[in-house]
């Protein structure tokens, strides 16, 4: 069969299995799995810790450093209160696209590198290609934090690894990370009038916000030379601010719902080291003088690595050869792509579709797009 008639198929069928992040996936990923196999992959399917996911590892060719990393993300956002024209979990031809929900983001790149694999295996000789399908990306990356922790145990590094996320194509050598807390005080209640007998836990927040404010300045101050992100330094947000419950009650609790946005790793640990000096000599100090009980605890709703521009990037290279393009973009929004690189590979995110498409009704995967991404992974075996 044809092969952009044949990654249809796959899609339509990849569609037909609804990954949203709150449902298994292991329907997708048997499918995937037995589609790798039969051409001859070697792959290895690890479970969530819930064990209703799974992740998918495939190798084509020897089980060697420097391979090439084809990976996606098998989840899908939900449809709740969306109006589609059509059944979401039905692919559809309108027009010169196909609709569904995951077509471009993105099961449209899983379903090409699926179409492509018997291809591949005819190619492998010394570099292997490797394949990983992930859950849980679109609730926080749980899935590729634990692929790395199995790929750092099994001691494979990938030389190169491609996110096809929708790019339109395009080569996305960066994006800042995206980093979610909320900081918990736990106070001592009292009547206002005594305000030395309780522990305030909002006057504790607050002095905690006014830290992240200042440390919100500084970041400004340490934007790297030369920076392309849009602002150019690590952004803080202080997003929601609660505690206390009546003007004459001390309040004995309080929540801070923070986030930053770092364009290094660095910049984050800055941060967080900054709040922690700040929690433990001055701050807890002074709360447990009233009553040791009291408390301060950092909830990391999702530490998402931001994937920093890099000098040297061989997938980059590989990828603007490919693609026929001119240069390496940024993009806003935030991929696996980190967690990849904090693995010690050349990454860049480079996919079939538009983000503006995506986690929308009518989300769609427009065919030229599919097509040029075709070209790309068919010109990708060369590189094996
Ligand atoms: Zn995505």
């Amino acid at each position: 069969m044809e092969l952009r008639a044949r990654t249809c198929e796959i899609l339509r069928d990849l569609i037909a299995f609804p990954t949203l992040s709150s449902d298994s996936n292991q329907v997708l990923i048997a499918y995937a799995a037995g589609l790798l196999e039969d051409c001859g992959a070697r792959v290895d399917l690890s479970s969530s810790p819930c064990g209703a996911k799974a992740n998918l590892f495939a190798t084509l060719g020897p089980e060697v450093d420097g391979g090439i990393l084809l990976s996606g993300h098998s989840d899908v956002v939900p449809v709740t209160d969306q109006d589609w024209s059509s059944d979401p979990f039905v692919m559809e031809e309108r027009d010169g696209r196909l609709y569904g929900r995951g077509t471009c983001d993105m099961k449209g790149f899983i379903a090409a590198c699926l179409a492509m694999a018997p291809t591949y295996a005819a190619q492998v000789s010394t570099r292997p290609m490797h394949f990983a399908f992930t859950y849980d990306e679109e609730i926080g990356c749980f899935g590729a934090q634990h692929l790395a922790t199995d790929l750092r145990a099994r001691g494979l590094t990938p030389g190169v690894a491609i996110i096809g996320e929708p790019t339109e194509m395009r080569v996305i050598e960066g994006h800042k990370g995206c980093y979610e807390y909320s900081t918990h005080f736990h106070g001592l209640e009292g009547h206002g009038s005594a305000p030395d007998l309780g522990v305030n836990a909002v006057e504790y927040a607050v002095r905690y916000v006014a830290e992240l404010l200042q440390l919100k300045q500084r970041l400004r101050d340490m934007a790297p030379a030369g920076g392309r992100f849009e602002p150019p330094w690590t952004t803080v947000n202080v997003g929601a601010l609660q505690g206390g419950v009546a003007h004459n009650v001390i309040a004995s609790k309080a929540q801070v719902d923070w986030e930053m946005r770092p364009v290094t790793a660095r910049d984050a640990d800055f941060v967080k080291t900054a709040l922690r000096q700040l929690c433990e000599e001055d701050l807890l100090p002074a709360m447990r003088q009233i009553h040791p009980d009291a408390g301060i605890t950092l909830e990391t709703i999702g530490e998402v690595a931001g994937l920093e521009p890099m000098a040297e990037n061989e997938a980059r290279q590989i990828m603007l050869e490919l693609t026929g393009a001119n240069g390496a973009d940024l993009v806003a929004f935030g991929t696996e792509a980190g967690i990849f690189q904090a693995l010690g590979m050349n990454v860049v995110v480079c996919g079939p579709g538009s983000i503006a498409q995506a986690h929308k009704a009518d989300e769609y995967l427009a065919l030229d797009q599919l097509e040029q991404c075709l070209t790309v992974l068919q010109r990708l075996g060369r590189h094996l």
